[in-house]
């Protein structure tokens, strides 16, 4: 099972993506806990990305995509991923179906959680992390409406988006999307 999980900031998407991982046994694969134990190690990686993160914007393309690359080889994903924060640009999915084809793979579908930017500047506020002020929060949702959200039309094109009301208690949400995924 090929899974990208898909949707702004605080949709809940790690929350849910943890599931996923405990029924089917896949591994979750999020690009923002990777860069942010980057930071917290202070690698080389962690050194570029950490400023652009505080300032809630996207870290540039090649050092995400070089991050997937590698741990999509990892012998964990030989059974399936589950892809949460990535991809969040056009270029960041053509690679990612580049990459995927070499290994005779494809994604099946993109779940798209859907929740209204008042709703996540409310939960946002109970989580406490570093990038989370309101206006953090903020520039991250404007990144996401600017230079993510056009991905939907692509994998709509494609046959593979999953919409999601992403509003609601965490089984009904859960229940949603295994449907959606035919499961
Ligand atoms: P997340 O935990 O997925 O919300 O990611 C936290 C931060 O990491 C984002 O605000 C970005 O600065 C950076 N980040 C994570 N994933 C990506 C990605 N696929 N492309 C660019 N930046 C990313």
């Amino acid at each position: 099972m090929h899974l990208v999980f898909f949707g702004p900031p605080g949709a809940g998407k790690g929350t849910q993506a943890q599931r996923i991982v405990a029924d089917f046994g896949i591994p979750q694969i999020s690009t923002g806990d990777i860069l942010r134990a980057a930071v917290a190690n202070g690698t080389t990686l962690g050194k570029q990305a950490g400023p652009l993160m505080a300032a809630g914007k996207l870290v540039p393309d090649e050092l995400v995509i070089g991050i997937v690359e590698e741990r999509l080889k990892e012998p964990d994903c030989k059974k399936g991923f589950l892809l949460d924060g990535f991809p969040r640009t056009i270029p960041q999915a053509q690679s990612l179906e580049v990459v995927l084809q070499k290994q005779d793979k494809r994604i099946e579908h993109v779940v798209s959680l859907e929740v209204a930017d008042e709703v996540i500047q409310e939960r946002m506020k109970g989580r406490g992390r570093a990038d989370d002020s309101p206006e953090t929060v903020q520039k991250r949702l404007d990144e996401f409406r600017k230079l993510t959200a056009p991905l939907k039309a692509y994998y709509q094109e494609r046959g593979l988006l999953r919409t999601i009301n992403g509003v609601g208690s965490l089984d009904e949400i859960y229940a949603s999307i295994k449907q959606s995924i035919g499961r």
